[in-house]
């Protein structure tokens, strides 16, 4: 049986409803899944990561394997026993962080050096080292160590890492099918490729046509929602898309603006994730049906609503925009929690009415008509 399975079809975009089976569950797609880097979706229990719907959480190898280190993880079985998380986990291989977070780091034909952003050790990264982690971290779907340019890059710097990644690809996929193959279908991990070729539309397709030909469970879009413009990263999407089989999920890694993952959906995607709506919680920021709202705003002192009257997030359910503006003034910590829970809800819920709009065939006006209150 495929892992991956198309229910229903919008009529008017590339926009699917489908389901992803995973060792822990099936995930019901178009899904965002919450970030929880170091093994916590940052202000949040497990209590209120089930409440809010997560079907799948988003994790990272490079940070686990740096800290708490994989043999404390051994102990636990794996991330999910660590953090008594009992649904889905997509691991991160590590490779944007590799770039992003290391001080020193040296790419070679084998694999990364680079020095822990947190103590400045010496480690070394290989493609299939980074599988070998994932086992450990036992999360349900694994990704394949990439290599990741700046941006902008020059053309040429991001072929060249494009060509590493491909290669890279195939050795993880090597080691991903020794490890497995001894294993039952319902226990084994899945193995998604990462196409990448920074903002040039004729080196992502070129990705995108040579990661569809290694049949990978689905496939990560990386390095783009990294600075370029809309018009770039939406052409250099394209370009992947017209070239990626369509009986595959499509992870866009990163993304996380509603509007954007409207647009995204639209053109076939299926998942997200993105450390925004955490992130922009404890800046005091909330996302609305009519737009992002800042909660410190003199505005909001005495108002009594909700954050937002069409949430049924626990937030929205039982506190006011006046006590949550007075929390974060007064930098009381449970406003982390409780603005978090409503941008990760109000992402979830985005998913959720998008699902119900391509099962009435209606996602282009359903679209339509998140826009035009959302960007009012
Ligand atoms: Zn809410």
């Amino acid at each position: 049986m495929e892992n991956f399975e198309i229910i229903e079809k919008d009529l008017l975009s590339h926009a699917r409803n489908a389901q992803l089976r995973v060792k822990r569950g099936t995930i019901r797609t178009p899904i965002f899944m919450p970030v929880a880097t170091q093994a916590s979706v940052k202000a949040l229990s497990q209590e209120d990561i089930a409440k809010i719907g997560a079907q799948c959480l988003l994790s990272n190898t490079y940070h686990l394997y740096l800290r708490p280190g994989l043999e404390t993880l051994k102990v636990f079985g794996g991330l999910n026993g660590f953090m008594n998380h009992p649904g889905p986990i997509l691991t991160d291989s590590g490779g944007f962080q590799v770039y992003s977070l290391s001080k020193l780091r040296k790419i070679t034909e084998n694999g990364v050096h680079f020095n822990s952003h947190i103590d400045g050790s010496s480690h070394f990264f290989t493609p299939e080292k980074v599988i070998d982690y994932q086992r450990i971290i036992d999360s349900d779907i694994w990704t394949c160590l990439d290599v990741c340019v700046a941006n902008p890059a020059s053309y040429s710097q991001a072929k060249e890492a494009l060509k590493k990644t491909l290669i890279w690809a195939q050795r993880a996929k090597k080691r991903y099918h020794e490890i497995n193959k001894s294993m039952e279908n319902s226990q084994k991990s899945l193995l998604f490729g990462i196409i990448q070729g920074s903002i040039f539309p004729d080196l992502r397709k070129e990705a995108a046509i040579a990661a569809a030909q290694e049949d990978f469970d689905g496939f990560a879009i990386g390095g783009l929602s990294v600075g370029e413009s809309k018009e770039q990263m939406f052409e250099a999407l394209a370009a992947v898309m017209e070239n990626l089989p369509k009986n595959k999920p499509v992870y866009f890694m990163g993304l996380g603006t509603p509007e954007d993952i409207w647009r995204c959906v639209e053109m076939g995607v299926d998942m997200f994730d993105c450390v925004l709506p955490t992130r922009n919680a404890r800046n005091g920021q909330a996302l609305t049906s009519e737009g992002k709202i800042y909660i410190k705003n003199a505005r909001y002192k005495k108002d009594e609503n909700p954050l937002d009257p069409l949430c049924d997030c626990e937030t929205c359910k039982k506190y006011s925009r006046a006590y949550l503006s007075h929390l974060y003034k007064s930098g009381e910590l449970l406003s982390h929690r409780l603005l978090s829970i409503h941008n990760l809800r109000f992402l979830l819920r985005q998913t959720e009415i998008m699902k119900e709009a391509i099962s009435e065939g209606k996602f282009t006006q359903a679209r339509k008509k998140f826009m035009e209150r959302y960007m009012c």
